[in-house]
């Protein structure tokens, strides 16, 4: 009922309070009266929770001889309702009297002193109850509990109506909460009663925002505190973090000029909800640590390098010179580096001083000159440009428009190559379109959804929160990964595969499919091309051989294929254990047509849905932030495409070559071919693979622009660093995973001197000649949907507070399309073209030097590099330190326990960090988070890449585990 509309298949008509009343059939009471405006107090109820009717508030006369709870009872035909008679009004004032008598005095109600929306009090203002003139004992004496770093619990304050328990049942599907105690002594429990901060709780909040009185409460972050919501500004925008795109609203103390809170707020795809990050993780923003003025390095600092010891890569614990990681073939041994400096942040007193402040003119004019010189000397070549999919749609174009305009060169690339790029060259191949074929929605009407490669608790957790409900709701869940994620918890079935198996899984399971004669015939025979190729590829991959190779079951594996054949409607939602894999194409062409063979892609809860990773990789993507294409993925060696992209941008001689990827820049600046990079918010010498080649590759460039909000890694190495602004500073349009185009809206001003990224693109443009005139983000948008014929239809004004999705072909009344490909794929002949793939083993394998598997990625508590996140008081409160994830038989084997120091090692690397002891990793593999500078897992990565979208294996590679000294 949370999250489908109310299914009916007639009406009823009644009268409340004299007025005659439609509802459809099943409403409630209270439901039909909120539709005609009739307003039914409530404690217990919350719309987005089944009812319960435990609190009594919402009782109306129907006529018997009880009254009934309307949020629970049905309307009938002809039924005559009274919701506000005398009796009723003395019923909810006794009710409200009652309650209140136990709850802490007003001004010390810490809902009520804060956000001033405490429902419980408004009652009793409503009725005129005091707790003074209740006449019963004060306080319940149940106490408070302050272990959670942002949410406060008082128990006093706690009517025990549920909203809680619901919401983190119901909505966020993480089922933390329960009751303990007995009598007056009960109350909300976390887990086995657990202090909230040491219990399962992931902080999301969705309590917080559920709960009617003060028992729950956000505390104040960065003391800047919670005031009522008529003191501060409301601004409507998007959470900056994951691709799930949340809409959300800052409430924003202008005084203090900082973000007092933020609450969820309604839209078609999040529906209100928030994860951790969303709802506590922006306070970044006001780090002291921000970018304030141009930074031109000083003319001792060169020759060019790393600045700090722990980037340089040769200095352990404390400062003391150690080992360096900087050279070493394959199978070279070598020492460790600690560096498990508190906070892991870039030691601004140890670099800054090798920059000196500059003003914008002499910064911009160097960045200019420099490039522009290097551009004259070495050609469209020597010029490369990364931009970030953090920042907006008109920001991802105008960068990619400098570049290939500017430079005339189309090395222009983001972190999607590091992301989905696998993904989307199959799906371009295989559909037409990089994009989802449905939205993460859609998983309501999913028979069986697969969620696959995908930690999507941590990296998606709303997303995630939306495919929990829908098990709950009749979906099978069947979820497939090396790791046995939370999702494995909220799963129908469960295959933990060996990693980098996943072609042979897929194939063995199509196998099966095709063997019981489960496959849609029908569609195979319409809308799809080169079956009879896949059928005999998979023929070789019999459920036997399947276990073999990825360790699953043959049995369980047949099960797979027959819950996922004789369903009517199934989707595949995958993260980066698809895609981060040499063979990162082949594992998303096996999910294509998984989808294909069986029917499952246009319709409802049917199809294809990669997870994008960050706010804006989808719009950054379609806004031709790639080397290979042109704003929506119009071919960049096409001569009409770039004839057409000429002609609209008044340009001559744009590339006409694809041009280099992330992974081929850096190994081309390694060899003395890109000579000079404009680096707008991406930080690849963390994020990048095999860090030591990153660090000779950015070393050996000429030039070096940075521009973003923190001093990173990678400005260590810059020549000039520019100070940008953070999200939440500037307006612009972001696409989330869904195809949402959306708003964010400035909410703060940036801080000093740092300006907003469009208007520094501009500038550097305009000096070089290119005159350009662009006001606002909304003129920038005009054009840019000018140019992408999927974005038509879309417009400034007609986005709104909840976006809209592309293809969007009403531009006055629809929210876009949820389902594609109904009718036909987006291929040159409208048919899903069928890749077979055979099963390739992993570049590197274990052996008896390294003999662990290594699987890198996020935590729900950090973002990518953690620049952001590490910042954040909430984020890091509660993940403070890199971990390393192990099995608990490999742990005794190795004799580390919990907390001990690890040491790893690689080929290319050795890192120490923290052992965590952890039955969801399996026997031989070890996952490590990669956000942690201190304990760097991309040092210990492989930089092999996937052949067709030169995607990094990041999730596999061989390595060592050691306890390490203390
Ligand atoms: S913060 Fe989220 S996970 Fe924690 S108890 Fe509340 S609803 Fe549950
Ligand atoms: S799920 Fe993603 S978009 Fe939503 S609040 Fe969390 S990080 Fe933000």
């Amino acid at each position: 009922m949370a999250i489908t509309a109310l299914e009916s298949t007639g009406t009823v008509t009644l009268t409340i309070d004299g007025r005659e009343v439609t509802a459809p059939e099943g409403a409630t009471i209270w439901q039909a009266a909120k539709a005609a405006g009739i307003d039914i107090p409530v404690l217990c109820h919350d719309e987005r929770f089944d009812p319960v009717g435990v609190c009594r508030m919402c009782v109306v006369d129907v006529g018997a001889p009880a009254f009934a709870a309307s949020c629970v009872r049905a309307c009938e035909m002809g039924m005559q309702v009274k919701t506000d008679t005398p009796e009723l009004e003395r019923n909810r004032a006794t009710l409200t009297r009652l309650l209140i008598s136990d709850q802490p005095p007003r001004e010390h109600d810490p809902k009520q002193t804060t956000t001033g929306d405490n429902e419980l009090l408004a009652l009793a203002d409503r009725y005129g109850v005091t707790r003074d003139n209740t006449g019963l004992p004060c306080g319940s004496g149940r106490g408070v509990d302050l272990s959670n770093p942002v949410i406060a619990v008082d128990h006093d304050a706690c009517i025990l109506c549920d909203r809680c328990t619901r919401a983190c049942d119901d909505i966020q599907g993480n089922d933390v909460i329960g009751r303990s105690g007995k009598g007056y002594e009960t109350h909300i429990a976390f887990d086995l009663s657990d202090p909230m901060g040491a219990s399962s709780c992931v902080s999301c909040g969705e309590c917080v925002a559920a709960c009617p009185t003060g028992a729950l409460t956000n505390k104040p972050i960065r003391n800047i505190p919670i005031r009522p919501r008529t003191e501060l500004d409301a601004v409507d925008t998007v959470c900056p973090y994951c691709g799930v795109g949340c809409a959300l609203t800052y409430y924003v103390d202008r005084e203090r000029g900082a973000i007092a809170y933020a609450q969820g707020r309604e839209q078609p795809g999040s529906h209100g909800r928030l994860c951790v990050k969303g709802r506590y993780g922006w306070d970044y923003a006001a780090s002291p640590q921000r970018l304030t003025v141009p930074l031109i390095r000083r003319e001792e600092s060169y020759p060019k390098g790393a600045l700090s010891a722990d980037v340089r890569g040769d200095m352990a614990a404390g400062g003391e010179a150690k080992h360096s990681l900087a050279d070493g073939g394959p199978g070279e041994k070598r020492g460790g580096r600690r560096g498990r400096k508190p906070g892991g942040l870039v030691d601004y007193a140890e670099v800054l001083p090798h920059f000196r402040d500059a003003t914008w003119d002499e910064a911009l004019d160097l960045v200019t000159r420099r490039l522009t010189e290097i551009y004259a000397a070495g050609g469209p070549a020597a010029i490369a440009g990364f931009g970030s999919a953090k920042c907006s749609n008109e920001e991802a174009y105008l960068f990619q428009k400098l570049i290939r305009t500017g430079f005339h060169t189309n090395n222009v690339d983001h972190c999607t190559r590091l992301c989905h790029a696998s993904s989307v060259a199959a799906l371009f191949e295989g559909i037409g379109s990089g994009a989802v074929s449905t939205t993460f929605g859609d998983v309501v009407n999913a028979e069986v959804a697969i969620v696959t490669g995908s930690n999507s608790t941590a990296n998606h957790p709303v997303a995630s929160s939306f495919f929990k409900q829908a098990r709950r709701n009749g979906t099978t869940v069947i979820y497939i990964d090396p790791r046995a994620d939370r999702m494995a918890d909220h799963a129908d079935i469960f295959c933990q595969l060996k990693p980098g198996t996943d072609v042979a899984f897929y194939n063995a399971v199509m196998h099966e499919v095709i063997r019981l004669g489960l496959t849609d015939d029908d569609f195979i025979a319409r809308r799809t091309s080169n079956y009879e190729a896949l059928r005999r590829t998979v023929a070789d991959y019999p459920p036997e051989r399947g276990e073999q190779i990825t360790g699953v079951p043959a049995e369980l594996i047949r099960r797979v294929a027959r819950v996922w054949g004789s369903a009517k409607s199934g989707v595949i939602f995958w993260g980066m254990g698809i895609s981060q894999h040499t063979t990162g194409t082949d594992n998303a062409r096996c999910l294509i047509a998984m989808c294909s063979i069986t029917g499952n892609v246009g319709k409802p809860g049917a199809g294809l849905h990669p997870l994008r990773g960050q706010n804006n990789v989808q719009g950054a993507s379609d806004m031709g932030l790639i080397p290979m294409f042109y704003p929506d993925y119009q071919k960049a060696d096409d001569p009409g495409v770039k004839a057409r992209f000429e002609q609209a941008w008044g340009s001559t001689d744009l590339d006409p070559q694809r041009g280099l990827t992330v992974t081929e820049i850096i190994g081309s600046a390694l060899a003395g071919g890109v000579r000079g990079m404009y680096m707008l918010g991406e930080n690849p010498f963390l994020s990048d693979p095999n860090i030591n080649k990153v660090r000779k590759a950015l070393s050996a460039l000429e030039f070096l622009v940075v521009q973003d909000i923190f001093l990173t890694e990678t400005a260590e190495f810059a020549d000039v660093i520019l100070p940008a602004s953070s999200y939440m500073e500037k307006d612009g349009t972001y696409t989330n995973t869904d195809r949402r185009v959306q708003l964010g809206r400035k909410v703060l001003d940036p801080p000093g001197k740092a300006r907003v990224d469009w208007e520094v693109v501009q500038d550097i443009a305009n000096r070089m000649g290119l005159d350009w005139h662009y006001a606002s983000p909304r003129e920038i948008f005009e054009e840019m949907v000018s140019v992408i014929p999927s974005y038509k239809n879309l417009t400034y004004d007609n986005l709104g507070l909840t976006g809209k999705l592309y293809p969007n072909p009403d531009p006055e009344h629809s929210d876009g399309t949820v389902v594609m490909f109904t009718e036909k794929f987006n291929t040159s002949d409208g048919l899903a073209h069928l890749v077979p793939a055979e099963w390739l083993p992993a570049r590197e394998l274990p052996d008896e030097e390294y003999p662990f598997v290594l699987n890198t990625g996020r935590m729900l508590e950090h973002w990518h590099t953690g620049s952001m996140t590490r910042r954040s008081y909430a984020l890091d409160a509660i993940a403070p330190k890199a971990l390393v994830f192990i099995h608990p038989d490999d742990a005794a084997d190795l004799g580390l326990e919990d907390g001990d120091l690890a040491r790893v090692s690689s080929r290319r690397g050795v890192i120490e960090l923290e052992a965590k002891v952890s039955h969801r990793e399996a026997r031989g593999n070890c996952f490590i988070p990669f956000h942690f500078r201190e304990a760097a897992a991309n040092l210990l990565t492989i930089d092999e890449i996937d052949p067709f979208g030169k995607i990094p294996e990041f999730k596999f590679c061989a390595v060592r585990i050691e306890k390490a000294d203390g």
